[in-house]
């Protein structure tokens, strides 16, 4: 028997823009129109203003760690090739923050703080997840 495929991102309208750039390995980040609020994970309304107009900018890219866990139990039978694995909270430079993987930095070396910077991980086609690699 095999196993059942990764799961994948299954984008809502607001999401959408933010995995179609990263898919193209473009980090984005959804922005009021109105005020300029940067929000993440998209959603349809401004948390500052109400206003349900926006666009997606360019991000810089960067951030620090700012929490993470470790996996030892694969929670579903796709990820039991990869345990232990990593789940690292990257704050951004703009202020947000982003739930992702840590390449390249042995598990028990993550800090809090540690400069990252983004990449991506082509999972199949037409889907890229960001992840993060040290600066
Ligand atoms: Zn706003």
């Amino acid at each position: 028997m095999s196993s059942p495929p990764r799961p994948v991102p299954d984008p809502d309208i607001s999401g959408a823009p933010f995995w179609e750039a990263a898919a193209r390995h473009e980090l984005v980040l959804q922005t009021c129109a109105s005020c300029g609020t940067i929000r993440h994970p998209p959603r349809p309304m401004c948390p500052a203003c109400n206003s349900m107009e926006y666009t997606f900018e360019q991000a810089s890219g960067r951030g620090r760690i700012w929490s993470w866990v470790i996996a030892h139990a694969p929670v579903l039978p796709s990820f039991a090739q990869k345990v232990p694995y990593n789940v690292v909270v990257v704050e951004l430079d703009e202020g947000v923050r982003m739930v992702g993987n840590l390449f390249d930095v042995d598990n028990d070396a993550i800090e809090e703080g540690m400069p990252v910077t983004v990449d991506f991980d082509d999972v199949e086609e037409g889907v890229s997840l960001p992840v993060w690699r040290p600066q």
